[in-house]
């Protein structure tokens, strides 16, 4: 069904670039390139891409070589904590980690204080992003007033404010008629449900996912069948109303074979994996580092390598960060005591490129494809794509550029990430989004 308007972007307005960049290798799953290639960027805009093109006089030149050049990355699932959680992000450093991470859109979660449920609240928050943003940034709104699960949000009117969709993320939906009801109202405004799928009655006291690694330990564990139940259940709602469901973080074997049936009798379903759970498993939770507790857990190997397999095959649509940041004060505590969640932007491309592509179980088409093409799609923008005539939406990516995630390089306001301190290979080294040069640590 039609949306009653379009979803909307807001960022601020740095001036427009003009560069040329010299023989990268673009990777566009849109136009299907994959060649070494010059481009011009010229006021913002892909001006040429070609071989052996002569840069305009004057232009800033940029060497590329062993560069890989894709388009900008989507992302639909951040916690950007503005507002009310300002200590740990807001809007300014959210979206500068993203355009650090080769992000050229994101889309903000709504479980901020006050939740994001009324159009006055996003109205502030688009004034803010038009001053704030570095990056294009764009708004999920709350499916229930405060995120309690009663009543439901004024979706028309949010929609005519430009929402890209609306969840509840943080917390699940209470029950099926909630979504059910959910799903009818928001298919009228051509949006879609994105839903944290997790029965809570089975995760109370869990920290971890629950298998031998939390028997080990002797921590309580999170059971897979607490999202996989929840999942199955989300997809029989969405079939019977022939509505549009987004599953979020989806981490379990189970709840991919009941996703793959559903999108197999044609249920309206898009499935989003996380970086966290495509690259990690539960052993690494040994450590106790609070800075690998999220939710859902960390699951099992066997769980970790059927979800690199359904990105790989598109069962799975696309790659969110699910980036949260909590304040260092929240983090540096015991594991069991120490919130869930972590941040993702800044180094979601670059862990993804080192342990699928480099390691042959991606493509970096395909890669790109799920984290640009595919969720640009879910939220109903265009699609970046490096052709001419097109908003100069990119990023560089040097996959052999050394770097650590640390207190100089850090663009989040909060630091806890599984990769902190650790030396990772590959990373952007320049981002323009929506015409502007946003990220060029090396300038
Ligand atoms: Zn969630
Ligand atoms: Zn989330």
């Amino acid at each position: 069904m039609a949306g009653s308007a379009t979803q909307r972007l807001w960022c601020s307005r740095a001036a427009k670039a003009d560069l040329f960049i010299r023989g990268a290798r673009v990777i566009d799953p849109v136009s299907g390139r994959d060649e070494v290639l010059d481009v011009l960027v010229a006021k913002g805009k892909i001006g040429a891409v070609g071989a052996g093109l002569e840069a305009p006089e004057g232009i800033h030149v940029r060497e590329a070589d062993g560069c890989l050049l894709i388009p900008g990355l989507v992302d639909l699932h951040a916690h950007l904590r503005e507002p009310g959680g300002e200590e740990a992000e807001e809007i300014a450093t959210g979206t500068a980690a993203a355009a650090a991470g080769g992000y050229v859109a994101v889309f903000a979660m709504a479980n901020t204080d006050p939740v994001i449920d009324n159009a006055g609240l996003l109205e502030g928050l688009a004034q803010r992003a038009r001053s704030e943003a570095v990056v294009p940034l764009g708004f999920h709104a709350a499916v229930t007033v405060g995120q309690k699960g009663e009543r439901l949000t004024e979706m028309v009117e949010l929609s005519e404010y430009g929402v890209a969709a609306f969840s509840d993320d943080g917390v699940p939906l209470p029950d099926a008629n909630t979504l059910r009801r959910a799903l009818q109202y928001a298919s009228v405004t051509g949006r879609h449900i994105a839903v944290h799928a997790e029965d809570r009655s089975l995760t109370r006291g869990g920290v971890m996912h629950e298998g031998a690694v939390s028997a080990r330990l002797g921590l309580g564990g999170m059971p897979s069948i607490a999202e996989s139940m929840e999942v199955e259940r989300a997809l029989e709602v969405a079939a019977y109303e022939d509505a549009r469901l987004h599953l979020c973080h989806i981490s379990t074997a189970a709840s991919l074979e009941h996703l793959a049936r559903a999108k197999a009798a044609g249920v309206p379903v898009t499935a989003e994996a996380c970086p966290h759970h495509l690259v990690l498993g539960d052993e690494a939770v040994v450590t106790l580092d609070p800075n690998l507790k999220m939710n859902p857990p960390l699951r099992s190997e066997a769980d970790r390598k059927a979800l690199v397999e359904a990105v790989a095959d598109g069962i799975v649509d696309c790659v969110a960060t699910d980036h949260a940041p909590h304040c260092p004060d929240d983090k540096e505590v015991p594991f069991e005591e120490a919130p869930f969640g972590v941040t993702g932007l800044e180094t979601a491309l670059t862990v993804l490129y080192d342990s699928l592509v480099r390691e042959g179980r991606l493509g970096m088409s395909t890669l790109v494809e799920r984290m640009s093409t595919a969720p640009a799609a879910i939220a109903g923008i265009p699609a970046p794509s490096i052709a001419e005539g097109a908003d100069a939406d990119l990023c560089l990516f040097d996959p052999d550029h050394t770097w650590t995630l640390d207190q100089k390089t850090v663009r989040s306001r909060s630091w806890n990430s599984p990769w902190w301190g650790a030396e990772l290979r590959g990373r952007p080294v320049l981002t323009v989004a929506a015409g502007r040069i946003v990220w060029d640590p090396g300038a």
